[in-house]
């Protein structure tokens, strides 16, 4: 069998309105800091320069008439992607040939590749898992090997740490505001963060920190020394992705630190360099974003040969990402990231249809054939008109 179609969607979102929350969502009303804060055109608003989000669907179909469903980021971007380079190389394959599949695009993409890319090629595997599944009638984490456990542990990526409490999150990861343009009042403004948090979660829960590149490794060494008493779980991509010897000497002088990073790295071989001289002890690869779930599995193989933990960035937001976190062994959990504003019940905060949502910090996905998305043709409609 071959494959026959690949087309580029937009999915028509459910129209249920959204009910008020009590107060504003902490992803409202909390700046973030960044890269860009040297910039101070840009200080304030992340929307004037990140790339543009929202998703686009690509629908894989075989021969016999059977369908999958993938989503890639960065919708503009990534459906230009597939449209004008992957799709050509997907067309006539054998539809249960995922592996050679991820192989073409990479190779093909030789002077291609890089984060959008790197998208465009993971939402095209997320369609191949689904038709493979849909094919073979069987869930993916199945065809993954799994399951390794009956559900995923998830964090809650949230400042509203009251209300992920609410909702039965019993792990959680705080954004930050600063970078290291902020000096010594940064560090103090951290330490007033943590000494708050711990204060709500108490001393023994789980809390990491998710300073999204926004230091250089003086501060990032001084950030570690300071939080060090409030025995964070971990410290997140601290450096930009690319600075390999700052995430080597950070290891070097943070020797008690928990470091993790992974979400803006993207193929195997770059988790291979973070591994190989332990850079980090969590790798956080994302489904969406590394190359796919044929990507994932093999940067758990990486782990388990390093003896290095994952915990995919994102994974508990997507179909993809939970069936992987319930099928390989070397994922410890997955993160939730949760924007809605407290009291909106947390269907609303995924706009995937079929996803399962955790429910007192943990979700299994569903049973169903393929990824288990529920959508029917007549939401979807092509890309480009
Ligand atoms: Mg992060």
């Amino acid at each position: 069998m071959k494959i026959s179609k690949i087309e580029t969607l937009r999915l028509k979102e459910s129209d249920e309105p959204v009910p008020a929350g009590s107060r504003e969502s902490w992803d409202t009303i909390t700046r973030r800091g960044s890269q860009m804060d040297r910039y101070k055109t840009w200080y304030q608003e992340k929307s004037d320069w990140a790339a543009q989000s929202g998703n686009v669907w690509i629908s894989i179909t075989a021969e016999d008439g059977t369908r999958g469903l993938g989503f890639a980021p960065n919708a503009d971007v990534t459906a230009t992607i597939i449209e004008t380079h992957l799709s050509k190389l997907v067309l006539e394959r054998d539809p249960l040939s995922t592996e050679a599949i991820s192989d073409i695009m990479w190779r093909a993409s030789a002077g291609l590749i890089g984060g959008s890319t790197a998208r465009a090629i993971s939402g095209i595997d997320a369609a191949l898992w689904d038709l493979k599944g849909n094919l073979l009638q069987e869930p993916v984490y199945k065809l993954l090997g799994g399951p390794a456990r009956d559900y995923v542990k998830c964090y809650a990526t949230s400042d509203d740490l009251d209300w992920s409490q609410e909702l039965g999150f019993q792990r959680f990861k705080m954004s930050c505001p600063w970078s290291a343009e902020d000096g010594e009042q940064g560090l103090q403004a951290m330490e007033q963060k943590f000494t708050n948090a711990r204060t709500i979660v108490g001393g023994q829960a789980d809390i990491a920190f998710n300073p999204v590149m926004s230091f250089d490794l003086e501060y990032a060494v001084k950030v570690a020394e300071r939080l060090r008493p409030f025995n964070l779980r971990w410290l997140e991509e601290m450096l930009p992705p690319e600075d390999y010897e700052g995430h080597a000497e950070l290891r070097k002088r943070a020797p008690y630190a928990v470091l993790a990073t992974g979400e803006d790295h993207h193929r195997a071989n770059q988790f291979m360099r973070l591994a190989s001289r332990r850079m980090v002890d969590i790798l956080q690869p994302d489904v969406q974003w590394c190359g796919g779930i044929t990507e994932l599995v093999k940067i758990c193989h990486i782990a388990e040969a390093t003896g290095l933990r994952v915990n995919p960035h994102f994974g508990a937001n997507t179909p993809m990402g939970l069936h992987a976190c319930l099928a390989l062994p070397a994922i410890e959990g997955a993160e939730y990231w949760l924007g809605t504003a407290p009291g909106i019940p947390i269907r609303f905060n995924n706009k995937i249809p079929g996803h399962v949502n955790p429910k007192n910090g943990i979700a299994a996905p569903p049973d169903r054939p393929g990824l288990g998305f529920e959508i029917e043709d007549d939401q979807l409609t092509p890309y480009f008109q």
